[in-house]
């Protein structure tokens, strides 16, 4: 299994699935346009898509979702509270529960409850059949559960949102309802709440740590780096962006 992502923040996210012959797309928060051009630097077609899979309404991950499943005839994937929210009414769509798992060509996505201020958010943990390898995205979540910390032990892999500097966010450019949102318990982790599930989780089995969904105005690269160093036992972080996310990761 391997995992890219054409960017990651809150301009735009699409994350790149994939297995021999099987492409999941997680979300498209970018125009038609943009996508295309950022899909050709991984040489896959946009109609060569196997699924996409809709984490929840907001447009920094919905907001190109239709007109590329529409256009490239592609079947997506979503929770029914997050199509009402996103969807036109009779956008056809197949359902995702909370803790059912589906199979798409060889892999086995289960999709995970978190508390973010959407309808029905969701996060994954791709399985990969044919020798047992578990990949984690977990973005757009604002605080850690006890569900999430079970549900992310033991991955290969984990994609997991730093999104603020607590310090950043507080004297930073944001009007006050948005620093509230975004630091509050159905906005996003924080660096320090990242660092936490890091160590509440069984990590012995990651040997891939991504960073994402890095605010570009309320946080710094360099500061993740040095958190995420000084956690013992986890291999050097790969930090995705918003421009360019990050190529192919093999798991
Ligand atoms: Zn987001
Ligand atoms: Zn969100």
């Amino acid at each position: 299994m391997r995992i890219a992502s054409l960017g990651s923040g809150s301009r735009g996210n699409a994350t790149l699935v994939q297995h021999e012959n099987t492409t999941l797309l997680v979300d498209n928060g970018f125009s038609l346009k943009q996508f295309t051009q950022r899909l050709d630097r991984f040489e896959i077609e946009p109609g060569s898509i196997d699924a996409v899979l809709l984490t929840h309404e907001h447009g920094d991950h919905s907001g190109g979702i239709e007109r590329l499943c529409r256009n490239h005839d592609i079947p997506l994937w979503t929770a029914v509270g997050t199509a009402r929210a996103a969807l036109a009414p009779h956008f056809q769509y197949h359902r995702l529960v909370a803790g059912h798992t589906v199979t798409i060509g060889g892999i086995e996505v289960m999709p995970i409850t978190v508390p973010h201020d959407a309808s029905e958010p969701l996060q994954f943990i791709f399985h990969q059949l044919d020798n047992g390898k578990r990949l984690g995205i977990l973005t757009d979540t604002g605080h850690v559960t006890r569900h999430i910390i079970e549900a992310f032990s033991c991955l290969d892999a984990l994609l997991l949102e730093f999104n603020y500097d607590p310090e950043m966010l507080e004297s930073g450019p944001y009007p006050d309802m948005l620093k509230q949102r975004v630091g509050g318990n159905l906005g996003h982790l924080s660096n320090q709440q990242s660092i936490e599930l890091l160590r509440q989780i069984d990590t012995a089995r990651l040997n891939c740590l991504i960073a994402a969904h890095i605010s570009e105005k309320n946080n710094a690269p360099v500061i993740v780096e040095q958190l995420i160093r000084q956690l013992d036992d986890l291999p050097a972080p790969v930090l995705a962006n918003q421009n360019e996310g990050f190529d192919w990761i093999s798991i």
